[in-house]
C-alpha cells in the first residue's frame, strides 16, 4: 500500500533568467515499510523534494499525499500538527537542544502535542538505540554517533509513520556512519516505518530497499 505518493511534483525558485527548476514535475509512489535511498549530485533538488514530502517547503505545482491526506490541503496549523504526529524528521546537523539532557530531549517534541506517553514504546527505542546508559548526559557530553542516535529516538518515539532523513550521516565518519544507518534501518523495520532518506554514500544506497537518483531535478531511475 502506498504511504507516500507525488503528483506531478514541481518546485520552482526564482524568475526569468534566474529561474531554477529545483523539482520539475516528479511523480514518485513509496509503499509502506518501504526505505527508499534519494541520490543525487549536490543541488539537484533532493533536499527540496524531502521537504516537500514532509510538509515542510510548499510546492509550486502539484501535490503530495500522505496516505490519502492531501498534505496542501491542510491548512497552515493542521499540517503542524500532522507533521509532528506523522512525520519524524532526522537532518546531518542533529538539532538537540543544549540544555536539557538525552532523555528530555527525545520525550521533548511529545510534550508540545499534550499526547499521552508511551514509556515501555521509548525505552524500547532507547534500547534498540543502546543510549540507556546516556539518558542523564548534556548532549555535549556525546560523540557525533551517539547524538545522532538521540535525534533518532526522538524522530521514533512519537511513533510516526514516516521518517525523513536528509544526510543524516554527513558529519560521521564511515564506521559511526555505517552503525547509525544500521540502527535507523532495524528501528524502521521493527516499528514498521517507512525511511526516506537522502544520502551521497553509495554503500547506505545499496543497503535500502529502492534507490532513486535525482538530476536536474527530475526523477532519472
Ligand atoms: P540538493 O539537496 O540535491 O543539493 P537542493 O534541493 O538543495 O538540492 O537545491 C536544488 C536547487 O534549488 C539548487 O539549484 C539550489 O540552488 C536551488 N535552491 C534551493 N533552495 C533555494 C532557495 N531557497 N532559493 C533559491 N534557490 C534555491
Ligand atoms: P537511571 O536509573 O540511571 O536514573 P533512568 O532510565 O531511570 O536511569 O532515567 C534517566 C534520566 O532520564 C532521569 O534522570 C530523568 O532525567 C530521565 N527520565 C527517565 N524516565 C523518565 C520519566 N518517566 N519521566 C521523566 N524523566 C525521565
Amino acid at each position: 500500500k502506498n504511504i507516500i505518493r507525488t503528483e506531478n511534483l514541481s518546485k520552482i525558485y526564482g524568475k526569468g533568467d534566474n529561474l531554477v527548476k529545483a523539482v520539475n514535475n516528479v511523480n514518485l509512489s513509496i509503499m509502506q515499510g518501504e526505505f527508499v535511498a534519494i541520490i543525487g549530485k549536490s543541488g539537484s533538488g533532493k533536499s527540496t523534494l524531502l521537504h516537500m514530502l514532509g510538509g515542510l517547503d510548499l510546492p509550486t505545482e502539484g501535490k503530495v499525499y500522505l496516505r490519502d491526506q492531501d498534505l496542501f490541503q491542510l491548512k497552515e496549523d493542521k499540517l503542524a500538527v500532522f507533521r509532528r504526529r506523522r512525520i519524524g524528521f532526522i537532518f546531518q546537523s542533529y538539532n538537540l537542544v543544549s540544555s536539557i539532557n538525552v532523555w528530555e530531549n527525545i520525550v521533548l517534541p511529545l510534550g508540545l502535542d499534550g499526547k499521552e506517553m508511551d514509556e515501555a514504546f521509548i525505552r524500547d527505542i532507547i534500547a534498540t538505540l543502546g543510549l540507556e546508559s546516556k539518558l542523564h548526559n548534556l548532549p555535549n557530553t556525546l560523540s557525533g554517533g551517539q547524538q545522532q542516535r538521540v535525534a533518532i529516538a526522538r524522530a521514533l518515539a512519537s511513533k510516526p509513520d514516516i521518517i525523513l532523513a536528509d544526510e543524516p550521516t554527513g558529519n560521521l565518519d564511515s564506521k559511526t556512519s555505517d552503525e547509525v544507518i544500521a540502527l535507523l534501518k532495524m528501528s524502521t523495520q521493527k516499528y514498521g516505518q517507512t525511511l526516506v532518506m537522502i544520502t551521497h554514500d553509495a554503500d547506505i544506497a545499496q543497503i535500502a530497499d529502492r534507490t532513486i537518483i535525482i538530476e536536474d531535478g527530475r526523477v532519472v531511475e
